[in-house]
Parts: structure tokens; sequence; C-alpha cells
């Protein structure tokens, strides 16, 4: 039985419609000069961490503590504003799902396993009111390998419930293989949710536990009794 879910945010549970990768850009413009910095990233899957570490080693900017919270201020005050303005939309089905996985019989813990700062998840999830549903999480200022994010997430919720849980009642939910690799990395399986059919695809390769194209596909409670 599933005792721990672990969401990924973007692209799992919202799409920002580029407000994230519109604020990265705008804090290396503004803050550091540096024009066209997100232009050759891959975001998905990643972690802000990594991916600013990434553009200051390209640029020649010292990756230093100072300078991290230097992007992460001006970074999360542009997310909020932007977001203000364009909301994003919410994966079809979340909010039937979240409210289905609490109001099971043994409700699990939900928490976060993302890339994001916390930060930055807190600002894109309250926007949709859903931050307060989710009680622990691992975050991309926890680490900047996703692998070990997820070894956190874990961690917290272990502590958070009291209990050593086996890999086997552990679920991620994500969209990219990076999430797929870093639910195995903690034992744990996974439900992939692809936005399209190339995607589909793309994660079918990688053997998820579940695959479905949004939440309205499948029941929490056929999925935690698994
Ligand atoms: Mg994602």
């Amino acid at each position: 039985m599933i005792r721990l879910v672990l969401f990924d945010i973007d692209g799992t549970l919202l799409r920002t419609g580029g407000a994230g990768v519109w604020a990265f850009a705008e804090t290396f413009s503004s803050e550091f000069g540096i024009v066209d910095g997100v232009a050759r990233l891959q975001f998905a899957g990643r972690t802000d961490s990594g991916l600013v570490r990434e553009v200051f080693e390209a640029q020649g900017v010292p990756a230093t503590t100072a300078n991290f919270q230097r992007f992460y201020d001006r970074y999360t005050v542009l997310l909020e504003e932007r977001l203000r303005h364009h909301a994003g939309e919410l994966v079809p089905g979340v909010e039937e799902f979240l409210r289905q996985l609490e109001t099971l019989p043994q409700p699990p813990l939900i928490g976060l396993l993302t890339g994001n700062i916390r930060r930055g998840a807190e600002i894109k999830l309250r926007r949709h009111n859903l931050w307060e549903r989710f009680a622990i999480g691992g975050f991309g200022d926890d680490h900047e390998d996703r692998n070990q994010i997820a070894a956190v997430a874990r961690r917290r919720g272990c502590q958070r419930l009291g209990v050593e849980l086996a890999g086997g009642q552990i679920l991620v939910v994500g969209d990219t293989p990076n999430d797929i690799r870093c639910a195995r990395a903690i034992h744990a399986r996974v439900l992939a949710v692809a936005a399209d059919t190339e995607k589909l695809e793309e994660l079918r390769a990688h053997q998820p536990d579940w695959l479905v194209e949004d939440f309205t596909q499948l029941s929490a409670a056929e999925i935690c009794r698994g």
C-alpha cells in the first residue's frame, strides 16, 4: 500500500505557460547582464540550482552562495509578478486526484519532489491554492541532483510519518524521464503523466508503473492499493 506520494510540479500538477522560464531569463538579464542566458537550456526535469549553475559557469559568473541568493531573490519576485497576470493552468483532474488521495480510508502523506526552489514551488502552487495540500517536500535548493532531492523528500516523509518506508510504499508522480530515474533511485513506484503522444512514447520507454495523459484517467484508490 502506498503511504507517501511525492509530486513533481511543472508539467505534472500545473503548467505555468512559460512564466518560470521567462522569470529565469529576465533575472539573468536584469541582475547579471546575461542576455539569452536560457536560450539553449533544457528545463524539463531539471533543478533550479543545476540550471543556475550551468548558466553561471557558461557565462563566467562565480557560482557563489551570494550570487545564487541574488538570483533567487530576484527570480521569485519576477515569478510572482508574472503569475499574477498569467496564472497558467492545472493539469486536468489534479484537484480531484488530490481529493481522492486525501479521502482514502488510509490516506497517504502527500508531498513534493521538485527541482523548484522551495519559494518558487510555493509561489507556483499558491497561485492555484494548492500549496497547503503538501505536507513535506524535497526542493531544488536542497540539492542540485534530482536523485538526491528524492532521497531528501523520502527522508522527510518517513520522519513525518514516524516509520521507515519501503520503496514500494512510495509513489513518485512526474512528467519526465528524470522523474522516473529519481523515483528508481529511492526504489519508489512511478506514475508518469504525459502531456502529449510524443511524451507518452518517450516515458513509456522508461517503464513507469502507471502512464496516463492526465489525472482524469485513473483513480487514487486503484493506485494506492497496488
Ligand atoms: Mg516536471
